[in-house]
């Protein structure tokens, strides 16, 4: 059973790079999060070399997973980040990121954020507002700047092939400018002297499924932006697709560059990816509490929850799961669900799995995205511990620690 390079079976043991992630587990408490460095800089190179033909500049989404041994591997990689709030700001530059290479995006900053932002040197402002090209003015007027890098995010009303809550770049959703509000403002360029509108933005969606949208979005970003050539930079963001299921295949990266090049010609292109960065790099362990059939049903009751992957809650995403030690126990279907005091606390339905018995543990599959970036406190349950395995592959360290009770209140007044 092999899900990636780093992430298999050997001799029924799951491996995450040349480790058993059952060593691992061993030494921690459950549930926890287990990354490989190694995938991740894989992925990272793979998604560069294939956006090489149209130059693309990878700013590595940081909502996806910001964890700071993460966010380091990337930057030495060489990749910028694109960040959504000035807490994903923070970490960035914390993780060592030079502001010039940080990206800042997001439909409702604050004035305050776009102060810090612009005080900081923050290399590209993504704007979703008008108002906000205001406050961004006047906040670089405020420094002296004259030359702040903006991207308008357009909305370029296609239908993104994913699941509607991934899903941007369509009429009624909440993302980006319509073309009318982005001719205005390219129109007008003496209302904001103090920026540099020079990139378009389109995003419009995640987990593509196909590269039609894309294409079609992008054709509509270059008619609207041909009237105005100081726009030199067409940033695409990230979607690209990830296989959850085991054998999966996903649409071609290089077929999807190939097909987008002739209209990127002239253009400096910028990408954001998020998911395609980490999600298959990443892995939840959990051991199972309780084992209880009822109404015909066999339901395992893991220590992993919602609140360390709402996933299949929120989106009804199906994650792999694969016990960290393979048994020859006979197959069953069965339910894995969480502690948490919601009926749509539930990892797996009606999955065919090998039986398990209490004390247990298993991988939940395809986590490194999305995971613990959503990670909630709900039902004051403590966020997990994040193990990274180096780029080695040969040695592992907790790069975040498991919360504790005493910081679950420390905010009480
Ligand atoms: C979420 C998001 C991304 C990253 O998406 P992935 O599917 O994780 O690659 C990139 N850009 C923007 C604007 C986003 O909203």
């Amino acid at each position: 059973m092999v899900f990636n390079n780093s992430i298999r079976v050997v001799d029924a043991a799951l491996m995450i790079d040349d480790l058993p992630v059952d060593a691992i587990a061993r030494e921690l408490e459950t549930p926890v999060y287990l990354y490989s460095l190694k995938r991740i800089q894989e992925n990272y190179r793979r998604l560069k070399a294939a956006f090489e033909p149209v130059g693309g500049r990878i700013h590595y989404s940081a909502k996806a997973n910001s964890n700071a041994a993460i966010l380091r591997t990337l930057i030495d990689e060489g990749a910028g980040i694109d960040a959504v709030s000035g807490g994903e700001i923070a970490r960035a530059l914390q993780a060592g990121a030079a502001a010039q290479d940080i990206v800042f995006a997001g439909g409702g900053k604050t004035v305050a954020e776009i102060a810090s932002a612009v005080e900081r040197g923050i290399g590209w402002f993504n704007v979703e507002n008008e108002l906000e090209l205001q406050y961004i003015n006047e906040a670089a007027s405020s420094i002296g700047t004259e030359e702040l890098q903006v991207a308008l995010r357009f909305n370029p009303e296609v239908s993104a092939n994913t699941h509607p809550h991934i899903a941007t770049g369509h009429g009624g959703a909440k993302f980006g400018l319509t073309a009318g509000a982005i001719s205005d403002a390219l129109e007008q360029p003496e209302r904001y002297p103090c920026l540099n509108i020079c990139g378009i933005h389109v995003h419009i969606g995640s987990q593509l499924g196909d590269s039609a949208a894309t294409i079609q979005a992008i054709a509509k970003t270059k008619q609207l932006i041909i009237p105005y050539p100081e726009i030199h930079t067409i940033n695409l963001g990230g979607g690209m697709p990830v296989a959850y299921r085991l054998g999966q295949t996903i649409p071609s990266l290089d077929k999807l560059v190939s097909e987008i090049a002739p209209h990127l010609r002239g253009y400096q292109v910028l990408l954001e990816p998020g998911r395609a960065v980490v999600a298959d790099a990443g892995i939840l362990v959990a051991t199972v509490l309780y084992v209880k059939e009822q109404a015909g049903k066999i339901f395992y009751i893991v220590d992993a929850s919602m609140t360390e992957l709402i996933r299949p809650a929120l989106y009804g995403a199906r994650h792999e799961i694969v016990p960290l030690l393979q048994s020859d126990n006979e197959p069953v279907t069965a339910q894995v669900v969480g502690p948490v005091c919601e009926s749509a606390d539930v990892l797996a339905q009606d999955r065919e799995m090998a039986r398990l018995k209490v004390g247990d543990q298993v991988a939940i599959m395809t986590a490194g995205a999305y995971g613990m970036a959503m990670a909630s406190n709900y039902n004051s349950r403590l966020r997990p511990a994040e193990v990274v395995v180096a780029v080695d592959g040969a040695s592992w360290s907790v790069s975040r620690r498991r919360e504790t009770i005493d910081e679950l209140v420390l905010c009480d007044c």
